[in-house]
């Protein structure tokens, strides 16, 4: 199969697709991946272990067939609170019905609730509020006894065994990672995931508690908050500082906080990472309909637009590719969406400004930056950023610059992280040490696949290894006739 990535007309902005049954066809992955997919998602609350393994077995088949370095996130599920085993399953709910919270993981009788939370009966007071079945059910807390929470329903819905509970503005003693979680951040270390994301972040030790797990297991997957509780957003600041990237989570966001509040709280949230230079990814719902539906509504098409338009790095399909009817078309859809919509930032100046990064040496920010401007001075086709650890395609990603930029690296984990760098088309070249050499490299290669041809100038950003770890070398180059 010809290569049919990375092209020039892709979108910048990058897309995560969740990986369920509707794609777990190795041809569908492929095709998956061919549309634009930068990323898959394997969503830890959904299967175990050897499930994810056959996943990754098959995600790695992909990079060889496609010749695209996808990358792998593994979404760890945290401290979700879900409840136990109903006696009615599925059991519906009217407004005024009362329902009662007991201790353990099975309920004796049809009203009742448990939990996975052995210490939820202890933490919720009388007046707070219960929110079930992804936010449709709302319950008062009305009275509390030693063992049992009494609740009254205030909205219709129906409860199933297992579903989540959301305690908007409850503040539980929930250790930021279970045992399950810890069991697959370990998985992750050991099969060299790229990224790993923790759901319900609360504070910036829930993300250094990950960190230093992956750290102790000498794993280089990058950390990515998932921001879905108010608490997260009191310390929004914080956590983005501590974390190696965010995701705007807003499928438990939009039930923690008021539905309304969360179109601003997405903005703030990809403003804080602008600011401080981390990646974000804004996740769920975006193309729904696409469930069941060829084409998106015209709400779905603007939401992923603004998505862009707000500054965010990647979107994220959850069940859209994972158990919808149409995974190929929502990728298809949201990568055409994204290039019709990165025009209008084509026009927008970049702030001018280095950026000091704390990854990157000042030299290498400074290096970066003016390669992009000397690329547009001289209408050169191509800047090509060599890597070794991904900091350098990094700096390069935050200028929003519109030339197409391959990042290049020998390293495939640096390759991969590449793939969440809006902007940033991830190379492999074996030899990134010889600017000569490389320049002969990917003028034959950009010859070969019609991205350049002679006369092209292409502007490139290595070292001379002088100084350590820093990119001080720009070099311009004519490609050969
Ligand atoms: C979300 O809540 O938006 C999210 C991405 O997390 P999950 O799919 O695990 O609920």
């Amino acid at each position: 199969m010809a290569q049919v990535r990375p092209k020039t007309n892709e979108a910048r902005s990058k897309i995560v697709a969740t990986v369920g049954p509707a794609c777990l066809e190795l041809e569908t992955l492929v095709e998956l991946v061919n549309h634009g997919v930068d990323v898959f998602r394997i969503n830890a609350a959904h299967g175990k272990q050897a499930d994810f393994e056959s996943v990754l077995g098959k995600i790695r088949q992909v990079r060889e067939i496609t010749g695209f370095p996808v990358a792998v996130l593994l979404d760890l599920a945290g401290p979700k609170i879900r409840l136990g085993q109903l006696v009615q399953d599925p059991l519906e709910v009217e407004p005024g019905a009362e329902l009662t919270f007991v201790r353990g993981e099975e309920a004796d009788e049809p009203h009742q609730l448990c939990s996975n939370y052995h210490r939820l009966i202890d933490e919720i007071t009388v007046e707070d509020r219960i929110m079930l079945a992804d936010g449709t059910i709302s319950l008062q807390v009305t009275k509390k006894t030693a063992d049992q929470v009494h609740c009254r329903a205030l909205t219709t819905g129906t409860v199933r065994s297992r579903q989540g509970i959301n305690l908007p503005g409850v503040t539980l003693s929930v250790s930021a990672m279970r045992p399950e979680d810890v069991e697959n951040a370990m998985w992750g270390a050991r099969n060299e995931i790229d990224f790993i994301s923790l759901s319900f972040v609360r504070s910036p030790q829930d993300v250094l508690s990950l960190k230093n797990l992956l750290g102790s297991l000498e794993s280089n997957a990058l950390v990515i908050a998932k921001i879905e509780k108010r608490e997260a957003l009191e310390q929004l600041e914080e956590i983005v500082e501590a974390a190696d990237g965010v995701m705007v989570a807003r499928g438990d966001l939009g039930v923690e906080i008021d539905v309304a509040e969360t179109p601003v709280a997405q903005k703030r949230i990809i403003n804080v990472c602008r600011d401080k230079l981390k990646p974000v990814i804004v996740a769920t719902q975006m193309l729904e309909s696409m469930h069941h539906n060829r084409r998106p509504t015209r709400a779905e098409a603007s939401d992923v637009a603004n998505a862009i338009l707000d500054g965010a790095d990647a979107c994220m399909l959850s069940g859209e590719t994972a158990i919808g009817m149409y995974p190929v078309q929502a990728v298809d859809t949201m990568d055409r969406i994204m290039v019709h919509t990165e025009q209008l930032l084509k026009g927008q100046p970049s702030s001018g400004q280095v950026r000091v990064f704390d990854r990157v040496h000042p030299i290498t920010s400074a290096v970066t930056h003016n390669a992009a401007n000397i690329a547009e001075s001289i209408g050169a086709k191509l800047v090509v950023v060599a890597s070794r650890s991904g900091g350098t395609v990094w700096v390069k990603s935050k200028q929003r610059n519109f030339i197409p930029t391959l990042g290049v690296s020998s390293n495939d984990t640096t390759l991969r992280r590449m793939c969440l760098f809006w902007g940033i088309m991830p190379h492999k070249c074996p030899n990134i040490d010889s600017p000569q050499q490389l320049a002969e490299e990917i003028s034959l290669w950009g010859r070969e696949r019609g991205m350049l041809v002679a006369g092209d100038r292409v502007v490139f950003v290595t070292g001379t290894g002088v100084i350590d770890h820093t990119h001080n070398l720009l070099v311009v180059h004519e490609v050969e006739g």
